[in-house]
Protein backbone atom coordinates (compact mmCIF):
# COMPACT_ATOMS: atom_id res chain seq x y z
CA UNK A 1 0.00 0.00 0.00
CA UNK A 2 1.32 3.39 -0.65
CA UNK A 3 1.28 6.72 1.70
CA UNK A 4 1.30 10.67 0.21
CA UNK A 5 1.85 13.43 2.21
CA UNK A 6 1.06 16.87 0.47
CA UNK A 7 3.51 19.25 1.44
CA UNK A 8 1.71 22.45 1.11
CA UNK A 9 -1.00 20.88 3.20
CA UNK A 10 1.70 19.37 5.67
CA UNK A 11 3.62 22.09 5.79
CA UNK A 12 6.33 20.64 4.51
CA UNK A 13 7.74 23.78 3.47
CA UNK A 14 11.46 26.20 3.49
CA UNK A 15 12.50 29.34 2.00
CA UNK A 16 16.26 29.16 0.78
CA UNK A 17 18.47 31.08 -1.74
CA UNK A 18 20.85 28.94 -4.23
CA UNK A 19 22.72 29.46 -7.54
CA UNK A 20 23.30 26.79 -10.47
CA UNK A 21 27.09 27.70 -10.85
CA UNK A 22 27.42 28.10 -14.43
CA UNK A 23 23.92 28.11 -15.97
CA UNK A 24 23.01 31.81 -17.73
CA UNK A 25 20.39 32.97 -15.44
CA UNK A 26 20.10 30.72 -12.41
CA UNK A 27 23.63 31.47 -12.20
CA UNK A 28 23.18 34.05 -9.52
CA UNK A 29 21.86 34.29 -6.06
CA UNK A 30 18.15 33.90 -6.08
CA UNK A 31 15.78 31.89 -3.68
CA UNK A 32 12.51 29.66 -3.93
CA UNK A 33 9.59 28.95 -1.32
CA UNK A 34 9.81 25.13 -1.57
CA UNK A 35 7.48 22.34 -0.50
CA UNK A 36 7.97 18.93 -0.03
CA UNK A 37 5.87 16.41 -1.10
CA UNK A 38 6.43 12.24 -0.13
CA UNK A 39 5.03 9.08 -1.57
CA UNK A 40 6.44 5.40 0.29
CA UNK A 41 5.21 2.38 -0.67
CA UNK A 42 5.71 -0.62 1.56
CA UNK A 43 4.11 -3.75 3.30
CA UNK A 44 1.15 -2.41 6.18
CA UNK A 45 2.98 -3.70 9.76
CA UNK A 46 2.78 -3.54 13.52
CA UNK A 47 0.14 -3.21 15.79
CA UNK A 48 -1.60 -0.26 13.96
CA UNK A 49 -1.20 -1.81 10.27
CA UNK A 50 0.53 1.30 8.96
CA UNK A 51 2.89 1.39 6.30
CA UNK A 52 4.32 4.11 8.22
CA UNK A 53 3.47 6.33 10.75
CA UNK A 54 2.92 10.08 9.31
CA UNK A 55 3.53 11.66 12.69
CA UNK A 56 7.00 9.74 11.72
CA UNK A 57 7.48 10.42 8.04
CA UNK A 58 6.23 14.67 8.34
CA UNK A 59 8.35 15.31 11.57
CA UNK A 60 11.15 13.71 9.95
CA UNK A 61 10.86 15.70 6.39
CA UNK A 62 10.05 18.51 8.62
CA UNK A 63 13.40 18.64 10.34
CA UNK A 64 15.41 18.08 7.05
CA UNK A 65 13.09 21.20 5.69
CA UNK A 66 14.48 23.01 9.24
CA UNK A 67 17.90 22.85 7.96
CA UNK A 68 17.64 24.21 4.87
CA UNK A 69 15.49 27.34 5.56
CA UNK A 70 16.55 30.50 5.37
CA UNK A 71 20.04 29.43 4.39
CA UNK A 72 21.88 30.22 1.79
CA UNK A 73 22.48 26.11 -0.07
CA UNK A 74 25.93 25.31 -1.44
CA UNK A 75 26.51 22.23 -3.37
CA UNK A 76 30.37 21.73 -2.10
CA UNK A 77 31.17 18.36 -4.97
CA UNK A 78 30.19 21.50 -7.17
CA UNK A 79 33.10 21.49 -10.29
CA UNK A 80 32.81 25.44 -10.74
CA UNK A 81 32.94 26.68 -6.63
CA UNK A 82 36.79 26.97 -5.46
CA UNK A 83 36.69 27.24 -1.70
CA UNK A 84 39.98 28.90 -0.08
CA UNK A 85 41.62 26.67 2.61
CA UNK A 86 39.63 23.93 2.05
CA UNK A 87 40.00 20.57 -0.16
CA UNK A 88 37.00 18.65 -1.34
CA UNK A 89 38.79 15.22 -1.47
CA UNK A 90 40.31 15.49 2.14
CA UNK A 91 38.65 17.86 4.83
CA UNK A 92 34.90 17.25 6.41
CA UNK A 93 32.11 19.42 5.34
CA UNK A 94 31.46 20.06 8.61
CA UNK A 95 33.98 22.14 8.95
CA UNK A 96 32.82 24.56 6.58
CA UNK A 97 29.90 25.10 8.84
CA UNK A 98 32.24 26.46 11.57
CA UNK A 99 34.31 29.00 9.61
CA UNK A 100 33.23 32.50 10.73
CA UNK A 101 33.62 33.36 7.37
CA UNK A 102 33.63 31.06 4.29
CA UNK A 103 35.32 32.03 1.03
CA UNK A 104 35.10 30.73 -2.51
CA UNK A 105 34.89 31.41 -6.05
CA UNK A 106 33.20 30.82 -9.02
CA UNK A 107 34.27 31.50 -12.35
CA UNK A 108 35.96 34.11 -10.84
CA UNK A 109 32.86 35.26 -9.23
CA UNK A 110 33.95 35.80 -5.44
CA UNK A 111 32.25 35.05 -2.33
CA UNK A 112 32.53 35.82 1.32
CA UNK A 113 29.72 34.51 3.61
CA UNK A 114 29.22 33.83 7.07
CA UNK A 115 29.51 30.07 7.63
CA UNK A 116 26.03 30.13 9.69
CA UNK A 117 24.28 31.61 6.97
CA UNK A 118 25.00 29.25 4.30
CA UNK A 119 23.98 24.69 4.63
CA UNK A 120 26.91 22.91 3.08
CA UNK A 121 25.64 19.71 1.07
CA UNK A 122 27.58 17.08 -0.09
CA UNK A 123 25.79 17.02 -3.73
CA UNK A 124 27.15 18.73 -7.31
CA UNK A 125 24.11 20.82 -7.72
CA UNK A 126 21.35 22.33 -5.51
CA UNK A 127 18.84 22.07 -8.28
CA UNK A 128 15.44 20.29 -7.71
CA UNK A 129 16.73 17.43 -8.83
CA UNK A 130 19.51 16.88 -6.67
CA UNK A 131 17.51 17.99 -3.78
CA UNK A 132 14.81 15.39 -4.38
CA UNK A 133 17.81 12.27 -4.23
CA UNK A 134 18.81 14.34 -1.20
CA UNK A 135 15.51 14.19 1.10
CA UNK A 136 14.44 10.52 -0.16
CA UNK A 137 17.62 9.61 0.36
CA UNK A 138 17.93 10.65 3.76
CA UNK A 139 14.33 9.87 4.69
CA UNK A 140 14.60 6.34 3.84
CA UNK A 141 17.76 5.87 5.68
CA UNK A 142 15.75 7.65 8.56
CA UNK A 143 12.60 5.19 8.35
CA UNK A 144 14.77 2.22 7.74
CA UNK A 145 15.97 2.47 11.03
CA UNK A 146 11.79 1.76 11.96
CA UNK A 147 10.26 0.26 9.26
CA UNK A 148 12.02 -2.84 7.85
CA UNK A 149 8.90 -3.59 4.66
CA UNK A 150 9.26 -0.36 2.67
CA UNK A 151 9.29 -0.76 -1.01
CA UNK A 152 10.50 2.95 -1.88
CA UNK A 153 10.43 6.14 -0.73
CA UNK A 154 9.79 8.62 -3.40
CA UNK A 155 10.19 12.65 -2.66
CA UNK A 156 9.10 15.40 -5.07
CA UNK A 157 10.72 19.12 -4.49
CA UNK A 158 8.89 22.00 -5.48
CA UNK A 159 10.74 25.03 -6.32
CA UNK A 160 7.60 26.33 -6.39
CA UNK A 161 3.61 25.83 -7.71
CA UNK A 162 3.74 23.28 -10.96
CA UNK A 163 7.78 23.07 -10.93
CA UNK A 164 9.42 19.96 -8.84
CA UNK A 165 11.44 16.36 -9.23
CA UNK A 166 10.95 13.80 -8.03
CA UNK A 167 13.44 10.93 -6.87
CA UNK A 168 12.52 7.67 -5.92
CA UNK A 169 14.99 5.54 -3.34
CA UNK A 170 14.23 1.79 -3.71
CA UNK A 171 14.65 -0.18 -0.29
ZN1 LIG B 1 16.67 28.30 -8.61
Amino acid sequence: MKILVNGIQSNLRFSSAHMIPGHESCGYIHGHSYFVDVEIEGERSGEFQFVVDFKDVKGYTKAICDELDHRLLIPVYNDLIEFKDFDKKKDSIFSLKKRHTVHFKVNGKGYSLPGVDCVFLPLPYTSAEELSRFFAETLARKLSETYGSLEYVAVCVNEGIGQGAEYRKEL
